[in-house]
């Protein structure tokens, strides 16, 4: 088996993928479609809502999009889990609120922040909500729509790099491989107080690859409840750290064995738990070895 290939990635400095993009999108600047649907006849709201996905922190994996939008944001509400990267790439003169949670600092319910979107549209706003990966995948997007839809706000959506599929990538980890997995299941490890359990037969199943988000905490408990429901204990398992980012740390092991190595490497979130067979792919195929670059997650 050839050794595994890594190079660093080449990261352009902040200010180069700026001037980039600018020469990129520049020239469009100020004419953005305007693909959201029209407010309800009547509605006072003159601003709109722009929910768009960060991605998962390297901010070349940033839509065109979502770029544009950023450089033209009046207001910009923002959650933890978006890279100091993509946020270089904010229209300086923005106001940026943050609202994000698990910052441990600072936590804006939920309701709050649908109110506040929705203030700040109807005081004629641009808005960006900025949310880390894609908006739809555990990032309570559709929450904030309907409210959005319900004070007849026009809105658009923009999508971005989940997690899993950054985190896959930059990891070496096809999250499907026509001999290892068929399907891949993303699911949340968080639960909500009174919330029912995870369907872990589901999980479980064969041929199948299974990715768990905010899995961190419960790692323990996770690759039990795999093993209980029918998985072996050999069965492949990573977790991905900081992912995407110059700061990545991929630890591999078993479901038996992951918690430990886990515990001893001194993973913490931002992490993804990724378990199934193409895991073991991932010594052959690993090829990111960091960038010369910084960057973190605002967490
Ligand atoms: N909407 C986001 C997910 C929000 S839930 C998305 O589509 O990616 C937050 C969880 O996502 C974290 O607890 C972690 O499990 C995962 N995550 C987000 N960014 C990550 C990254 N750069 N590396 C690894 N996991 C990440």
């Amino acid at each position: 088996m050839p050794p595994p290939v890594t190079a660093a990635l080449e990261m352009p400095a902040a200010g180069a993928l700026r001037a980039f993009l600018d020469q990129l999108i520049g020239a469009h600047r100020g004419s953005v479609p305007d693909l959201a649907r029209p407010a309800a006849s009547g509605a006072a709201a003159t601003g709109r809502v722009a929910l768009v996905g960060a991605g998962p922190g390297d901010p070349e994996l940033l839509t065109l999009r979502a770029a544009r939008l950023l450089s033209r944001a009046e207001v910009l509400v923002l959650d933890h889990l978006v890279s100091e990267g993509v946020l270089a790439l904010v229209n300086p003169a923005a106001e940026r609120i943050y609202v994000g949670k698990e910052s441990g600092h600072h936590t804006v319910p939920q309701e709050e922040i649908n109110q506040l979107l929705v203030r700040l549209a109807r005081e004629g706003r641009q808005v960006v909500r900025l949310k880390g990966g894609d908006p739809f995948i555990f990032g309570r997007g559709g929450e904030e729509l309907e409210e959005l839809l319900a004070a007849g706000i026009p809105f658009e959506v923009v999508p971005g790099i989940t997690a899993a599929c950054g985190a896959g990538a930059y990891a070496g980890i096809p999250l499907t491989h026509r001999d290892y997995a068929q399907s891949v299941v993303f699911a949340t490890g968080h639960r909500r107080a009174g919330e029912s359990a995870l369907d872990w037969t589901a999980l479980a199943r064969p041929h199948q690859t299974a990715v768990i988000y905010m899995g961190v905490g419960m790692l323990q408990s996770h690759c039990e409840a795999m093993i209980r429901h029918g998985r072996g204990a050999d069965t492949p398992a990573a977790l991905v750290e900081n992912g995407t980012l110059p700061s990545q740390r991929v630890v591999t092991g078993t479901l038996a064995t992951l918690p430990e190595i886990a515990a001893a490497a001194g993973i913490h979130p931002p992490a993804l738990l990724i378990i199934g067979e193409v895991v073991g792919l991932a010594a052959r195929l690993t090829w990111f070895a960091g960038a010369s670059a910084s960057g973190s997650l605002t967490a």
